[in-house]
């Protein structure tokens, strides 16, 4: 039996560390760290986690700086992997324990897997257009796992262990300020359908058209990079792409948007994919189950009255 830990940028995403950690071995004890307070940790316990600890956010410092703690414990303690949520913290917190721990590490890793003592995984190269496959035998192997990767485990509110709040150490940097960001009220990650728009939107007006064909068809409304980062149109959390969000809808409808791997990477596990553009020879029609060669101007309307009919 394993002892594998999982550290989680929140209680949900525990959920699925959890099954990760139970893909390489169903009967491995798992340890849970989780961004917050205990009962963010408990939480990690009801769904599957043997004993959790909370990291919570100190006030002027960063979360990553929990890396020479977990690095001391591990060291201790000698788990065989450490699986880290993927957000941006929690890639620095995997670089950084990972350097201390002198281990291995792999970030947006998938398909996990075990083969007597060699872990073997795939992470994207090439801005997402190719897979390699990496393994290692390691002792302790650090891996980082974005938030859809896997089902995430049923909460079971029976189950029962240790929850205690890892100790916290100041690191080099100082927070002088947090600002809140701009409120969000869409939850792009959750979204079954969504519309992104690119940059064949030339004016920021023009949005207002994606967002009406958005509320026909029940969708939130992403972009492409250009649209959140350049024009900052919409908020940053709203791009699709390897550096952005990741998502798994049921459907989604691009529209105005070129289609590179970078953006591409981000909708590959779409059910459908609709791609609205007047290039006939663009990528994203290459990526798309159906696609409407024409401006958003003439589809947008056409589809809304086909909706409402
Ligand atoms: C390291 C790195 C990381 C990146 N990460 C991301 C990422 O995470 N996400 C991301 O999106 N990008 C990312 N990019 C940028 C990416 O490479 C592309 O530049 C970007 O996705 C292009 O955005 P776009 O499709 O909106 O614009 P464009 O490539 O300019 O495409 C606009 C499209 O609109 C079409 N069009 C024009 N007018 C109309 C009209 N009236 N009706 C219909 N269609 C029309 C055009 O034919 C064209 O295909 C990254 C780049 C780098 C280098």
């Amino acid at each position: 039996m394993r002892d594998i830990w999982i550290v989680a940028e929140n209680a949900a995403w525990a959920a699925t560390l959890v099954s990760a950690a139970k893909s390489l071995d169903q009967d491995c004890a798992i340890t849970a760290f989780v961004r917050g307070d205990e009962a963010a940790a408990k939480d990690a316990v009801t769904y599957g986690a043997a004993s959790a600890f909370a990291l919570p956010l100190p006030a002027a410092g960063l979360w990553e700086d929990y890396a020479p703690a977990l690095a001391e414990k591990a060291k201790a303690d000698k788990p065989a992997f450490i699986l880290i949520s993927s957000s941006r913290r929690g890639r620095d917190l995997a670089a950084k324990t990972a350097a201390l721990l002198d281990a291995p590490s792999f970030s947006d890793a998938a398909q996990l897997a075990l083969s007597g003592d060699t872990f073997s995984c795939g992470t994207s190269v090439f801005g997402g257009t190719a897979v390699r496959t990496a393994s290692t035998s390691a002792p302790v192997v650090i891996v980082t796992l974005g938030a859809k990767s896997y089902e995430p485990a049923a909460a079971d509110a029976s189950r029962s262990g240790a929850v205690a709040t890892l100790p916290y150490s100041a690191g080099a940097a100082k927070v002088t300020e947090r600002k809140p960001r701009e409120k969000q009220s869409v939850n792009l990650p959750e979204a079954t359908k969504v519309v992104g728009v690119g940059r064949g939107f030339s004016e920021e007006k023009d949005l207002a058209a994606a967002r009406e064909l958005a509320a026909a068809i029940g969708a939130e409304v992403g972009c492409s990079r250009p649209i959140a980062e350049f024009f900052k149109w919409m908020p940053e959390e709203c791009y699709v792409g390897i550096s952005g969000q990741v998502l798994k809808p049921q459907l989604y409808v691009a529209v105005g948007i070129s289609g590179q791997a970078q953006h591409t990477f981000g909708v590959r596990d779409a059910k459908v994919i609709v791609s609205i553009n007047k290039d006939e020879e663009c990528l994203m029609h290459q990526n798309a189950d159906y696609y409407i060669v024409g401006t958003w101007q003439d589809a947008i309307p056409a589809i809304i009255k086909a909706a409402k009919a």
